[in-house]
């Protein structure tokens, strides 16, 4: 299925330079939306995963019903401030600045094999804060999965486990 004109590129959004990848004409088409959330999960499946980790913000569109495909679990990871409990904070660098994520110090375990999950990898130092905070908690990471890679930019070298991706630029 050609995704391709399903995804809308939106030049300087959310600042100047950046060309944003817009999901939500995908995410609208029934059959499109079915197709990414079977081939995200696909190359994932009979690997003992047991819990998935959505990225906020757009991680939480498709991690939980990745999960499901799975049989696994839905884990968040959110931006600083947002969790509720005893929460385990990342900082990690990006363009200009940095930026922290946190997970729950009770959202996993050492038993626990873990498919972490976002709409697009970039530089990469997203997805592997999120890595740093499953192995922290002492859970194994298998993969990273991605609606979008931009490979252009490298970012699979950086996140530390393997990556798969349903579209790439
Ligand atoms: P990075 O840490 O550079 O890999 O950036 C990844 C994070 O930023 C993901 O959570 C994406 O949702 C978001 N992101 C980065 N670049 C883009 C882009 N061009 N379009 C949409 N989202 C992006």
């Amino acid at each position: 299925m050609d995704l391709t004109p399903l995804i809308r590129d939106v030049p300087d959004f959310p600042k100047p330079g950046i060309l944003f990848k817009d999901i939500t004409p995908l995410l609208r088409d029934p059959r499109a939306l079915a197709y990414v959330i079977e081939t995200l999960a696909a190359p994932h499946h009979q690997q003992g995963i047991t819990q998935v980790v959505g990225i906020e913000s757009r991680g939480f569109i498709l991690a939980p019903a990745v999960a499901l495909a799975l049989g696994a679990g839905f884990i968040p990871v959110r931006k600083p401030g947002k969790l509720p409990w005893r929460a385990l904070r990342q900082p990690y660098g990006l363009e200009y600045g940095q930026d922290i994520l946190e997970i729950h110090d009770d959202a996993l375990t050492s038993a626990d094999r873990v498919l972490i999950v976002d709409d697009v990898l970039a530089t990469g130092g997203t997805a592997h804060a999120a890595v740093s905070l499953v192995t922290r908690l002492g859970a194994t990471v298998h993969a990273a999965a991605f609606l979008i890679d931009l490979t252009f930019l490298g970012g699979a070298a950086k996140v530390g486990v393997p990556v798969t991706s349903v579209l790439r630029y």
